[in-house]
């Protein structure tokens, strides 16, 4: 029985709504006046308390999704770019993945890191290699990281994970600090978690990988996360463990994507129905090559167009979420889905264990990567790229440190109020970033950006004071934020 209230995995992500909604879907993928008045329904709407959007419910977004009329869908991507302006601008978050360990008791068998690949070396960061690779990842200019580990209770206990994490905030390289850490580990208990939260983690990042619980139970035939409940009702542990920030995800390719699509609809309305605000972030990546793994044995997979339709719907349906996606996608892909709704990347990104120290910009190790990466090129690379097309690549962390997290950042992000600290942090940020790291030809690019997007901070107070900080960031003193 669907109840979006309960704590039970197969209640609130119910096989039998999923059905229900695909062929609701599929009855209705051509009903003009329906989709109308779904399209009119998501549209940002201007309030006494600033532009606020309704969002959809999951069988709403699926008709959009199931729509394939080309006009619709054009109406679609501009109803998505309109909602991404509303709420984040022409702003970019950039972070890393760190990979920290590779061993894994578990066999996903998409991935090659499963425990029955023999072909893959086996690596776990020590404290000391952990300094040298956020060191790494500060000299390109990174404040933000992901951390990524198998699950092996063994070689990596969660103290490893909590030992790591005080090891990276502690790192002040130069001008350098990471300042978020967001984690995505295994899911565990209740008790974990809180842990994780002591340690000040930034969000707390599961993949669901596929809702559909068969397909779940095949593509992890073994080891703890073969569990599907237990996997699917993680976001609810990590909350009660006082986890406010949670970022949701599915593997694209690996099932049918329309029954994924509401699946992850569904665990967002789920997670506000039952801990009052929805997931902080939805990453999208999709299934690649990699040691041991071929995704062409995936018949499920997606093409670019399909993707950038499922990135649109995504933003139109919960448009106070954040959405990711990783040097999985290519400089091409990356272009598309950005203006439809994509606000955070990752940029000169290294998926092995170990794979930023002692490496050039051009070298990368593939022993041990978990996947091959499409976009090879530097964060100064990505950092240009993004401002020549007029995006601000923004290095902010600063909700989390501004205890801004949950629902206090959803009731600002929700009326719009959120961009008075994020465009003038994202230029303050950003002056950093071409003070320390940037190359001549990206510096030379981004103050020109910054000297235009200063004046787009609305309110005169945090404009003055942003304009002040951007001199003193300019004379040395660095980490300010609204
Ligand atoms: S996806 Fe995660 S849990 Fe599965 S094999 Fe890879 S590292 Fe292990
Ligand atoms: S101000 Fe908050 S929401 Fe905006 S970019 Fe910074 S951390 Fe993100």
């Amino acid at each position: 029985m669907y109840n979006p209230k309960s704590l039970i995995a197969e209640e609130f992500i119910s096989d039998e709504e999923i059905r229900a909604t695909l062929e609701y879907a599929d009855q209705n993928k051509n009903n003009i006046e329906l989709i109308e008045q779904i399209l009119e329904k998501a549209a940002p709407k201007k309030t006494g308390r600033g532009v606020e959007c309704a969002g959809l419910t999951h069988r709403e977004a699926s008709v959009l999704l199931a729509c394939d009329i080309p006009e619709v869908t054009e109406k679609m991507y501009a109803l998505a770019r309109e909602i991404k302006q509303a709420f984040y601008g022409n702003r970019i978050v950039m972070f890393a993945p760190l990979y920290l360990s590779n061993y894994c008791v578990n066999q996903c068998v998409y991935c090659p890191y499963h425990y029955q690949n023999k072909e893959i070396p086996r690596k776990k960061l020590t404290q000391e290699e952990i300094i040298a690779e956020v060191t790494a990842l500060q000299d390109m200019g990174h404040k933000r990281l992901a951390i990524e580990a198998g699950e092996d209770p063994v070689n990596n206990p969660i103290e490893y994970i909590l030992e790591c994490i005080d090891t990276i905030y502690s790192i002040k390289h130069k001008n350098g600090a990471i300042r978020r850490v967001n984690v995505n580990i295994a899911a565990t208990t209740v008790e974990n978690y809180r842990r994780l939260k002591d340690v000040g983690i930034g969000t707390y990042i599961l993949f669901q990988e596929t809702y559909h619980k068969e397909s779940y139970e095949k593509l992890h035939p073994a080891g703890p996360k073969h569990n599907y409940a237990y996997h699917t009702e993680a976001m609810d542990r990590a909350m009660q463990g006082g986890i406010d920030d949670v970022g949701l995800g599915v593997l694209f390719g690996l099932d049918m994507y329309k029954y994924e699509f509401a699946g992850l609809l569904m665990h967002a309305e789920h997670l506000e129905a039952v801990h009052g605000v929805g997931p902080h972030t939805i990453s999208v990546p999709r299934v690649k090559r990699a040691s041991d793994i071929d995704p062409n044995v995936f018949d499920n997979s997606i093409d670019d167009d399909t993707f950038a339709k499922i990135i649109a719907c995504i933003r139109i349906a919960v448009p106070y979420t954040g959405m990711i996606i990783s040097t999985r996608e290519n400089e091409s892909c990356r272009n598309k889905v950005l203006g439809l709704g994509v606000s955070q990347i990752s940029g000169g990104s290294r998926t092995s264990v170990g794979g930023y120290a002692g490496y050039s910009a051009d070298e990368r190790p593939h022993d041990t990567e978990q996947f091959d990466v499409s976009d090879q090129r530097s964060l100064d690379e990505v950092v240009k790229w993004l401002m020549d097309m007029d995006y601000i690549p923004s290095f902010c962390t600063a909700c989390y440190r501004e205890g801004r997290t949950g629902d206090r950042f959803m009731s600002l992000c929700k009326v719009g109020q959120i961009q008075n600290c994020c465009h003038p942090n994202a230029l303050m940020t950003l002056q950093e970033y071409l003070e320390d790291y940037a190359s001549p030809e990206t510096k030379a690019v981004g103050e020109a950006l910054i000297s235009r997007e200063i004046h787009n901070v609305t309110n005169p107070k945090v404009k003055a004071k942003a304009i002040e900080n951007l001199e003193v960031i300019k004379n040395g003193n660095r980490d300010f934020r609204f």
